[in-house]
């Protein structure tokens, strides 16, 4: 059920937040699909006890009241152990809340529990987490996608009616399409990133998964704002206005043509709406990869220095040396994708004196640029949320370039501090297909308005 149809069922006292609670977690172990890593039982039930009682008296805290949900496994909540899906932290319990928590957790929703996601967000397919790979509900051969792979099969399969995840380049929105949920980039500054584990600090931003477009409202709505942690925010909005103009990508290199027979679908779904599209070239989504490329692996070596044994990661190694012991730590506490970015992100900041890194703000100031013209004429671009279906389990574990590829239409706005939605725009054999829908920077409200109309239009057709 959906945040409304849960609310209500709640105030008609047809179900209770602990008869949910009850409910979810025989579900989730029946359905075995691996989407947490961590199950907060105590917590829930407490939170689902007091919820019930204030349903009971009338006194309900606010729209999320009683409503179970999930964090991916990088969002911290005190005494709870945070894995970021590694080795490394595999026996690390958070020391304080992130404010993303510390916020629903005010507003009354119930935490289910903590879901697998590719090691330190760094995937496409949930691959790459110590704890194993999600299934993807609609077909358990195939990956959920990456790296909130967790929280959007646990929000597909009714584990939890919406989940906190992180996108630093497509990392809620490209799972979301493949696992048919709604999956919302804000724009960089809106939602606090304090108790957020960082991969790429320039990039990284905190996103939601929901069952539909009006949830994500009320999610984003709990959660954002300005916080004295984070010193990064900022809540500028747009002032709210009508949808006019909308833009379409002509040509997408390297799109399956089964993707783009369901994007052209939407288009003609649009123009029926009474929208006239415009086509647009995004001549940049080569240049947006490289600069992605080198920004996140420079900052994930630099971030993930702190792993070192001593106050954070695997703390039972001893050595002769200070070297010693980051070596063993190291060696054995990261995975193979891991250690591919730092080696190549140190690198890359070594090699004359970071000059890569300097150029890829270059590049990234060249992306921005371009896409502010784009929003110049329009208000709205819509285009495919991933180049590709969901793809078999082990298919693309050795293929890195293949893996890569899987960013290709969502990082651009990460680069370009723009807000990003993805929606479930049907389904091809039985695997769904997202949709994506992007906005001018500080247009989330805007954004989350217009796609919910067009949503509901989606949906009318089934
Ligand atoms: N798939 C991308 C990567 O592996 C996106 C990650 C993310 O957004 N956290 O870098």
């Amino acid at each position: 059920m959906n945040i409304e149809d849960l609310r209500e069922s709640f105030l008609g006292g047809k179900v209770s937040p602990v008869d949910i609670v009850d409910s979810l977690y025989k579900k989730i172990d029946e359905d075995d699909l691996n989407d947490f890593i961590t199950l907060s039982k105590n917590i829930a039930y407490e939170q689902a006890y007091l919820s019930e009682k204030r349903y009971k008296k009338g006194d309900i805290l606010s729209e999320t009241d009683g409503i179970p949900f999930s964090l991916k496994d990088n969002f911290s909540v005190k005494g709870l152990r945070m894995t970021c899906g590694s080795k490394i932290l595999s026996d690390f319990i958070s020391p304080y809340d992130s404010t993303v928590y510390e916020r629903l957790k005010r507003s009354g929703a119930i935490l289910i529990g903590k879901n697998n996601l590719d090691e330190f967000a760094m995937g496409s397919s949930n691959e790459t987490s110590f704890f194993g790979v999600v299934k993807n509900p609609h077909n358990r051969e195939y990956v959920p996608g990456g790296s909130s792979g967790g929280s959007a099969v646990s929000v597909a399969s009714k584990h939890s009616t919406f989940s906190i995840g992180s996108d630093t380049g497509g990392s809620v929105r490209q799972p979301a399409s493949f696992c048919g949920v709604v999956g919302f980039k804000p724009t960089y500054g809106k939602i606090s990133r304090y108790g957020l584990v960082a991969f790429s600090s320039s990039l990284d931003t905190v996103g939601i998964m929901t069952l539909n477009v009006s949830d994500c409202k009320k999610v984003f709505n709990t959660v954002r704002g300005n916080d004295k942690h984070d010193s990064t925010m900022d809540d500028h909005i747009n002032e709210k206005r009508d949808l006019k103009k909308i833009c379409f990508v002509k040509d997408i290199p390297h799109a399956d043509l089964k993707v783009i027979k369901k994007y052209e679908e939407i288009c003609s779904k649009l123009e029926r709406m009474g929208f006239s599209l415009q086509p647009i070239n995004l001549d940049f989504i080569d240049l947006s990869m490289a600069a992605y490329k080198i920004q996140t692996m420079c900052e994930a070596s630099s971030n993930l220095a702190r792993y070192d044994g001593i106050k954070y990661g695997l703390q039972k190694f001893s050595g002769d040396n200070l070297f010693d012991i980051y070596s063993k730590v190291r060696g054995e506490g990261f995975g193979k994708e891991v250690k591919r970015r730092i080696m190549t992100g140190t690198y890359l900041l070594m090699y004359e004196n970071g000059r890569y890194y300097d150029l890829s703000f270059k590049l990234r100031d060249y992306i921005s640029n371009s896409v502010d013209s784009i929003f110049e004429n329009f208000d709205m671009m819509v285009l495919p949320t991933s180049l590709f279906l969901p793809f078999k389990i082990g298919e693309r574990v050795d293929d890195p370039v293949m893996m890569h590829l899987s960013d290709s239409l969502t990082a651009f706005a990460n680069l370009a501090n723009v807000p990003a939605i993805s929606i479930n725009g049907g389904y091809y054999e039985k695997l769904p297909v997202g949709v994506q829908f992007v906005g001018k920077r500080n247009d989330d409200d805007n954004l989350l308005d217009w796609v919910k109309i067009i949503e509901e239009e989606i949906k009318k057709d089934g």
